[in-house]
């Protein structure tokens, strides 16, 4: 349990204070339209914040509300994810904006229930809707944040439950969004996985990491193994066969030739019944679509 009174106080002023000088200007920050926010939000989940500022956008551009993004096909908001990563997500964005039509009249229920039931919003999502658009105490923990109050509080070694539970105790009453986006900057900026900068730090005085001399290790680790694994993962391929798809224009396809020539030239004739599944998981999670003609089945963007 986390003393409000007491030293976690103290590190509320001291972080508030901090980020009243350093916060980062954002596209989405200050932003309450729901739409708007849970675009933010969805392509922050596993995009960093420097390609999402230049393509946030763009998207936004392309479609500006629930109805246009839920009308538009889904081949075209896919071409509109370019260079977001993780593809899956544009799909459950676009099966939430049409939800969110069909059955909400184009407004974002405020019920945490109704909220989880939406496409693609897991607690994480949940959490920053209710606070960034409908300014509820609620506590934003993302991947920097975790590790912040990680450190802060318990030394770097807390168990997620424990975070969890620290991180609602420590959220001032009434300051729940600037608090949120105070931890994230101060995880982005100053308690970086990676060598954090704790001379800077507001709080250094008040973090357990610091008092027991815990502060690198399992961060640093993490990273290094994500980075290992990623090329030549399944991973990698889907991502490879989707934006090969997206230079073709609209209502062209390939064989599945065609497709293991330019995303694994190296790739041998028996590497097909591999890609076949790879492109059949795409099919079924509705990245691609499989098209039937007499020389053999194709592959294609969504319609
Ligand atoms: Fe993070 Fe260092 Fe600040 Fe502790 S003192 S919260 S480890 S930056």
């Amino acid at each position: 349990m986390v003393d409000r009174q007491g030293p976690s106080s103290a590190l509320q002023r001291a972080i508030l204070a901090w980020y009243a000088e350093n916060r980062r200007e954002l596209p989405w920050r200050g932003e309450t339209d729901p739409y708007k926010v849970l675009v933010s939000e969805i392509m922050l989940q596993q995009t960093g914040v420097e390609r999402v500022i230049t393509l946030y956008p763009r998207f936004l551009g392309r479609f500006p509300s629930f109805e246009a993004l839920a009308q538009a096909p889904r081949g075209e908001v896919l071409r509109a994810w370019a260079g977001l990563g993780y593809n899956r997500r544009a799909v459950l964005l676009h099966e939430c904006a049409r939800v969110i039509v069909d059955q909400h009249g184009g407004s974002l229920p405020g019920d945490p229930a109704a909220l989880r039931r939406l496409p693609g919003l897991g607690a994480y999502t949940v959490a920053a809707i209710r606070c960034f658009v409908f300014h509820q105490d609620v506590a934003t923990v993302d991947t920097n944040v975790r590790r912040v109050v990680s450190r802060l509080l318990f030394g770097g070694t807390a168990t997620n439950r424990q975070i969890d539970q620290a991180a609602s105790e420590l959220l001032p009453p009434g300051r729940g969004s600037d608090w949120n986006q105070a931890l994230m900057d101060l995880g982005s900026l100053v308690c970086t996985a990676i060598r954090p900068r704790c001379s800077r730090c507001p709080v250094q005085q008040l973090c357990q990491a610091q008092r027991s001399d815990s502060v690198d290790s399992a961060p640093i680790r993490q990273v290094a193994e994500r980075r290992e694994t990623y090329a030549g993962s399944r991973r990698y391929y889907r991502g490879r066969i989707v934006a090969r798809l997206r230079e073709l224009p609209p209502g062209e396809s390939l064989t599945p030739g065609e497709v293991l020539a330019t995303i694994k030239p190296d790739g041998a004739a028996d590497d097909l019944g591999w890609l076949t599944t790879l492109i059949q998981d795409l099919a079924k999670e509705g990245l691609v679509r499989i098209t039937s003609e007499q020389e053999g089945w194709r592959v294609a963007m969504p319609d």
